[in-house]
């Protein structure tokens, strides 16, 4: 019976997965490699590697370090429980709070020598005390975050033992989907004004089929010179967010990135990643149940150390899963953006200046790729434009 319902699981669990997986990118597309040297230029590729090479190191040992960290936690932190005073889930949720004030302390040095090594390479201008405060604030928003989660996870599974699981995995997935259709809110943002910019916008959205959605400036040019966008919210809340920093940009190349942003709606990317956050918090949930059980189950303050141990576990053990995913949706969104566009050059023109201004590798060594690159590397971006430029130059000649 129980092998019966795993299997029907699983099987859902695949088929959901692969409808998730469906995008523009034309089936059996022969995207090529190509000569990285030529492309960016072999001093920028040396530089990068070399930038990136230490950005790595640091990465990895900190990952070490947080394990090592939660995994002593476990070891220690159950005895704390008979040292206090408050009830059951009192006792948890300051168990919760200290665990991640050690793994806030134990990461630090980590972030700060990655953020010596940006600031030496011209990447970052944050200042180290300004980084610690912005990291704070982080911490209270994560604070907070655990807390929520432990008093409903505590308080389902003391009312309904081993089955909280699945009303815990439903209320993370709510929580996911409510923070995702407010995020347009949380940047201070004003409304785009140039009307050059905005008919651009307008006919992009027409080309790629939207509908009309809210383009939004952040104004960050006195804190970073690097430039960003992205697409945030979905149904009533959508809307398309611009730093300040990337309008100096060439007109083709401020379109390409619009177009891209325009796709992460036309693909309803937002929406499948509250979706594919469900596939994961659901197995997570059961995993945390089965784990937590010898220390008396989630009801118990004893296994909130082990609670966080596993989850910085399955958050590192699915890293690669959860790469193939975002990659999957960028691949998408460059694709929609240059059927929309149609300019192969601006877009070329993009990613060569990626890499020149955030030092990025266009091609870094495999195991970074699979643990931490969450795009298509510059390398294949710029393979996907010479694939979309060949595809229409076939057409042409088939249809002339
Ligand atoms: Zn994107």
């Amino acid at each position: 019976m129980r092998l019966a319902i795993a299997s029907v699981a699983g099987l859902a669990w695949l088929v959901l997965a692969w409808l998730l997986l469906r995008d523009a990118v034309p089936d059996g597309l022969a995207v090529g490699t190509i000569d990285v040297e030529a492309e960016f230029g072999a001093d920028l590729v040396e530089e990068a590697r070399r930038f990136e090479r230490v950005l790595l190191g640091v990465w990895a040992l900190s990952q070490a370090t947080l394990l090592v960290t939660l995994w002593i936690y476990v070891r220690r932190g159950a005895g704390l429980t008979r040292e206090s005073a408050a009830g059951p889930i009192g006792t948890g949720m300051l168990l919760g709070m200290l665990g991640l004030g050690l793994v806030w302390l134990a990461q630090l040095p980590f972030g700060l020598v990655a953020l010596w090594w940006e600031r030496r390479h011209e990447v970052s201008s944050v200042g180290y005390l300004e980084w610690i405060a912005g990291d704070w604030l982080e911490l209270g928003a994560a604070f907070t975050f655990v807390s929520g989660a432990l008093v409903i996870v505590m308080f389902l599974a003391r009312w309904l033992g081993d089955w909280w699981w699945i009303p815990g995995g439903a209320v993370f997935v709510a929580t996911v989907a409510a923070f995702a259709l407010v995020s347009p809110y949380l940047a201070e943002t004003s409304q785009a004004r140039d009307p050059a910019l905005v008919r651009e916008a307008d006919a992009l959205e027409r080309a790629e089929g939207t509908g009309d959605i809210p383009l939004r400036i952040e104004d960050v040019s006195g804190d970073t010179s690097q430039a960003n966008a992205y697409a945030a919210g979905f149904g009533p809340t959508r809307a398309i967010v611009l730093w300040d920093t990337l309008l100096d940009f060439p007109d083709g190349q401020v379109r390409v990135v619009l177009a891209h942003e325009i796709a992460h709606h036309a693909g309803r990317h937002i929406e499948k990643a509250v979706a594919w956050f469900a596939l994961f918090a659901f197995p997570s949930a059961w995993l945390l149940m089965r784990v937590t059980r010898r220390r008396g189950g989630m009801g118990a303050p004893e296994a909130v150390p082990v609670a966080l141990f596993v989850v910085a576990l399955v958050s590192l053990a699915t890293l690669p899963l959860q790469n193939i995913v975002s990659r999957g949706v960028e691949r998408d969104a460059d694709w929609r953006a240059l059927d929309a566009t149609a300019d192969p050059d601006a877009a070329r023109g993009l990613f060569r200046g990626f890499a020149s201004s955030s030092l990025g590798d266009p091609n870094p060594p495999t195991w970074a790729y699979v643990l931490l690159q969450t795009h298509p590397t510059l390398a294949q971006r710029v393979a996907m434009v010479d694939a979309w430029e060949a595809r229409e130059a076939s057409s042409k000649r088939d249809d002339p």
